[in-house]
């Protein structure tokens, strides 16, 4: 067995693949008139165990995607050609699934000189392949409307443009609701080019306003989900990111200029033993993209200059002498 099954709600089942891969994911199972024919959002795993949920489900009505990112995504090729499912993600990201070098472009990997390393690892660790078509929603005014639930779609940017969380409420009894709140989860990541830590902040806002005034299962995209409230969820969340903050103002100088590259060397995000070899140059965009956005954040607050270059590596950056 691949899969894990774990029921949250008469229903719905958390579904997760039984692995030691990077970013498994908490998928959902939301029954429609049965098991058969089921909903499925963020239903990415390895194709054996993709075989392995159809076997029990047979058909799906839909695969909803929280967002484009592969990690989400990549095999949703195969959901589409093997067994005929229908794709949903939304707007801002469709071109995602079904044009690779859009993808890369948006996200930034076109314009740091990545390609190269992310088609490669595309290839060899990830194994996407485009879908021929995929079906776009709105999010916050897109929902999913099936027999036995009502999946509303709750937009959530600054991860992504087009982020979205999910609320899923039963018609049929008092079952408890479902938050799905995707990518804003235990290891907040803003570091596309199209990412935006203004956006990433408010959304969390956004998010812990609705879940501190009702009653959840709280669902993020990875790692735990949360049955009995958890005050501080969000909390911790931001806790991580101002974490963030105050590495790159660490890493800052006073007195010397530094560039992009110089702050992203010092490896303050992800640190030089988690690197993974092979891939180690696309941590340029995602640990760059990261400290850029802080970066983004102090110079709004008047805290760090800005000394244009040429590129973005080579932009340079300095603390302020604040009186
Ligand atoms: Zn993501």
């Amino acid at each position: 067995m691949r899969l894990n099954w774990k029921k949250l709600i008469n229903g719905v089942y958390l579904v997760k693949e039984k692995s030691n891969r990077v970013n498994i994911l908490n998928s959902l199972v939301i029954q429609n008139n049965g098991l058969t024919n089921s909903l499925l959002i963020d239903a990415n795993y390895p194709f054996d165990a993709i075989d392995e949920l159809y076997s029990r489900i047979k058909t799906s009505k839909m695969l909803i995607f929280s967002h484009g990112h592969l990690d989400h995504t990549a095999h949703a090729f195969y959901h589409q050609e093997k067994f005929y499912t229908p794709l949903f993600c939304p707007i801002q990201e469709m071109d995602y699934l079904t044009n690779l070098d859009k993808l890369m472009e948006r996200v930034g990997f076109n314009k740091l000189n990545l390609k190269e390393q992310y088609s490669m690892m595309i290839k060899q660790y990830i194994k996407f392949q485009e879908c021929k078509y995929v079906n776009s929603f709105i999010p916050g005014k897109d929902n999913f409307d099936c027999a036995s639930f009502l999946i509303e779609s709750i937009h959530i940017p600054g991860h992504s443009p087009g982020h979205t969380a999910f609320k899923i409420s039963s018609k049929n009894n008092k079952a408890r609701k479902i938050l799905y709140v995707a990518d804003i989860g235990s290891h907040p990541y803003y570091g596309d080019l199209n990412s935006d830590i203004f956006q990433y902040r408010k959304s969390i806002d956004k998010l812990e306003k609705l879940y501190l005034n009702d009653d959840y299962i709280l669902v993020p995209a990875h790692g735990n989900f949360y049955n009995e409230k958890d005050e501080n969820f969000f909390n911790r969340i931001r806790e991580k990111i101002d974490k963030n903050k105050e590495k790159v103002i660490n890493s800052l100088s006073k007195e010397k200029p530094q560039s992009l590259r110089e702050l992203i060397d010092q490896r303050i995000i992800t640190p030089q033993e988690r690197i993974f070899e092979p891939i180690k140059e696309l941590y340029y965009l995602w640990d760059g993209g990261m400290i850029h956005q802080h970066l983004l954040e102090l110079i709004n607050e008047n805290r760090v200059k800005k000394i244009e270059k040429k590129d973005f590596f080579s932009h340079e950056y300095i603390l302020k002498h604040i009186i």
